[in-house]
């Protein structure tokens, strides 16, 4: 390729890139502006709990994604009269600012991955409590008891892979109404106890007593932190299945979540190795009960 035919390719290069990167700027920008406008425009809490769930993190895994490929391209326009010397600056150029934009793209990663669960799980716990309004306007207050407890329906007491639900509870203290709201067990994500990063993530429930007609059962769900893979387990009632708002009748003694004080027990074990487990119970009947039948040798399962 003779000199004047690279610079006048060059120069329509460079246009192009420059039209393209101001595209995938306002199309990062536009991404996150839409998502905002959507979760906006929600007005139901739970369905905004859904909606965050399924797309906040990709929103902005999107909207960076394209930061970056317009960062790469932006990148391309500069050097230019270095490049004119030598067609093989031109790779150069393309190389170095590969690297640069996919640092950017894998640190955006990083975050999105690690730290930005946190931050999600902080606004979606703002709106699974954000106090309820019932049909005659009252502010509806939830039960603390349905916490605890955990509902399997006949299939997924059968399988391995179990994945119970959480029902949230409201009720409106006047009028007795009741809201029932349904959770997958396994979206939760927790702190994790020993890196802090709320990374922890359900891996396995087991059922160690099904839950009969007449009696509650007990299930065990398993956590593994994604970061620094330390474990976690706790220990749930299993209530009988709710088929419809309708089964669910309120207790003559009902306990709000505001009006109970503690929340769960630990209890962490560390082995002479250092290996750290931790327990969570409901209660301390529960926890003195494990202390009770614990042995290090069945750790960490059998309770
Ligand atoms: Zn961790």
């Amino acid at each position: 390729m003779d000199n004047e035919t690279y610079k006048a390719l060059l120069e329509d290069f460079t246009s192009i890139l420059y039209v393209l990167a101001g595209i995938l700027f306002i199309l990062s920008l536009v991404i996150r502006i839409v998502h905002s406008i959507k979760v906006a425009s929600i007005k139901d809490y739970k369905a905004k709990y859904d909606y965050l769930r399924i797309y906040e993190n990709k929103m902005v895994w999107y909207s960076l994604l394209s930061f970056s490929i317009a960062v790469f391209l932006i990148l391309n326009t500069f050097e230019k009269e270095t490049v004119l010397v030598s067609q093989w600056w031109f790779v150069i150029r393309m190389f170095i600012t590969a690297c640069i934009s996919t640092l950017i793209g894998y640190v955006g990663y990083l975050i999105l991955k690690f730290y930005n669960p946190g931050k999600i799980q902080k606004k979606l716990d703002k709106w699974r409590y954000m106090p309820r309004i019932s049909s005659t306007g009252n502010e509806m207050k939830l039960l603390s008891e349905e916490e605890e407890d955990v509902y399997l329906d006949e299939g997924m007491q059968a399988e391995e892979n179990i994945f119970s639900v959480d029902y949230d509870v409201w009720v409106d203290e006047i009028t007795k109404e009741i809201k029932i709201e349904k959770y997958a067990g396994y979206l939760e994500v927790l702190k994790c106890g020993t890196c802090t990063f709320q990374t922890l993530k359900l891996r396995e429930e087991e059922i160690i007593k099904p839950a009969t007609d007449f009696e509650d059962g007990e299930l065990l769900k398993h956590y593994e932190c994604t970061y620094c893979s330390s474990k976690r387990t706790t220990k749930h009632k299993i209530g009988k299945f709710l088929k419809s708002e309708k089964d669910f009748k309120l207790p003559q003694d009902y306990v709000l979540k505001g009006s109970r004080k503690v929340k769960s027990i630990m209890i962490e074990i560390i082995s002479n190795k250092g290996e750290k487990s931790e327990f969570y119970f409901q209660s301390k009947e529960d926890a003195a009960r494990f202390l009770e039948e614990f042995e290090y040798d069945k750790n960490p399962v059998e309770v």
